[in-house]
C-alpha cells in the first residue's frame, strides 16, 4: 500500500561546535549552544570523537550526578565503562546502546574502557539527552542496555538503505527500547543512490545529524555533511533522506513529541522549576544521590 505523505522542509542548519567535556574529552556539541538551545524534548547532542587515545590516557567523564531526564549513549567505536552510585557497572562496546533514565537521580562515571586507557585506540560515540515529562522526572533510575547485535535493524528493497532502530520504528522493524514519550532514534546508513522516506508524526519535533558522508534532506536544499544538524519544520509527516554522493553516508534521525513544559536547567539537572533545581543541588551535595564506591 502506498502511503501519501508530505515531506518536511528544513527549518535550520547548525554546525556542531568543537569543545571539550568531562576532564578534557574533545567533543562536537550540536546543541545546546548559541545557535540552538534545545529541540523539545531533546536537551543535548554530543558527538565524542572520533578521537585517538594515546596509551595511558585517562580522559573521560568522572563522577557526576544527573536528575530529571535520560542520557542515551551510543558507542560506534571503542568502549566506555560506566559505574554508578547504585552499584551498577558495565562496559559499552562498539554498537552498544545504553538508555539511562536518571529520574530521581544518581551519580555515575563514564570513562573510556580500561583496554583503551592502557593500549590506546579509537573512541567514537554519541550522547543524547532526552527530557522526561514532569510526571516521570522523579521515577526510580533505570537502565536499558543493548549490545549492537541486539539492536533491531532493517534494510530497504534496494539494499542501499539500512537502519539501526534504537527507538521507534522504521522499515517494518520496531525498537527493543521503551521510552516514556514517543521517541524515534534511527541510525541510517545510505549507500550512494540510497533514498528513504521516514514517517514522522506531524506533532513531533525532528532533526537529523550527519555522522559522515553527504545527506540531502529536502527538495532543493544543499546536502549536509558530517557534524551538521538540520532541524525539520513541522510542515509534514515524513522526512526524506537521500545520498546523491559517491560515498557511504551515516545519519542519525531523531524525533520526539514535544513536552511543552517549562524547563529549568542547571548543569546535570533538568527540572521544571528553579525550586526543584535548588532541591536537586541540595540532594546531590548532601549525598542523597549516593556516591560511587569501588570495591
Ligand atoms: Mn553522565
Amino acid at each position: 500500500m502506498q502511503v501519501l505523505t508530505k515531506s518536511r522542509s528544513v527549518a535550520r542548519v547548525v554546525t556542531a561546535a568543537q569543545t571539550t567535556e568531562g576532564d578534557g574529552v574533545p567533543i562536537r556539541r550540536a546543541f545546546p549552544g548559541r545557535a540552538l538551545e534545545d529541540i523539545d524534548p531533546f536537551l543535548l547532542l554530543d558527538e565524542m570523537g572520533p578521537l585517538e587515545f594515546s596509551p595511558g590516557s585517562h580522559a573521560g567523564f568522572p563522577d557526576h550526578p544527573h536528575r530529571g531526564f535520560e542520557t542515551v549513549t551510543y558507542v560506534l567505536e571503542g568502549a566506555m565503562e560506566h559505574r554508578d552510585s547504585r552499584g551498577n557497572h558495565g562496559i559499552l562496546g562498539p554498537g552498544h546502546v545504553q538508555w539511562m533514565t536518571a529520574g530521581s537521580g544518581l551519580v555515575h562515571s563514564e570513562m573510556p574502557g580500561l583496554e583503551l586507557q592502557r593500549k590506546g585506540g579509537r573512541l567514537h560515540g554519541f550522547q543524547l539527552w532526552v527530557n522526561l515529562p514532569r510526571r516521570d522526572k522523579m521515577v526510580t533510575p533505570r537502565y536499558q542496555e543493548l549490545p549492537g547485535s541486539s539492536i533491531p535493524s532493517a534494510a530497504d528493497e534496494s539494499g542501499r538503505v539500512t537502519v539501526r532502530i534504537i527507538a521507534g520504528e522504521s522499515l517494518g522493524a520496531r525498537a527493543a527500547i521503551q521510552t516514556h514519550t514517543p521517541i524515534s532514534y534511527l541510525h541510517f546508513t545510505l549507500q550512494p543512490g540510497g533514498e528513504h522516506v521516514q514517517q514522522i508524526p506531524g506533532a513531533s519535533n525532528a532533526f537529523a545529524y550527519v555522522i559522515d558522508g553527504e545527506v540531502a534532506l529536502a527538495e532543493g536544499s544543499a546536502p549536509l555533511v558530517g557534524g551538521q544538524l538540520a532541524v525539520f519544520a513541522r510542515d509534514g509527516d515524513s522526512v526524506t533522506l537521500a545520498n546523491r554522493s559517491r560515498a557511504e553516508a551515516n545519519v542519525l534521525l531523531i524525533a520526539g513529541e514535544p513536552l511543552g513544559e517549562p524547563v529549568a536547567r542547571y548543569g546535570p539537572f533538568v527540572m521544571n522549576t528553579r525550586g526543584e533545581i535548588v532541591q536537586a543541588v541540595e540532594d546531590y551535595r548532601s549525598g542523597r544521590m549516593g556516591a560511587i564506591t569501588v570495591s
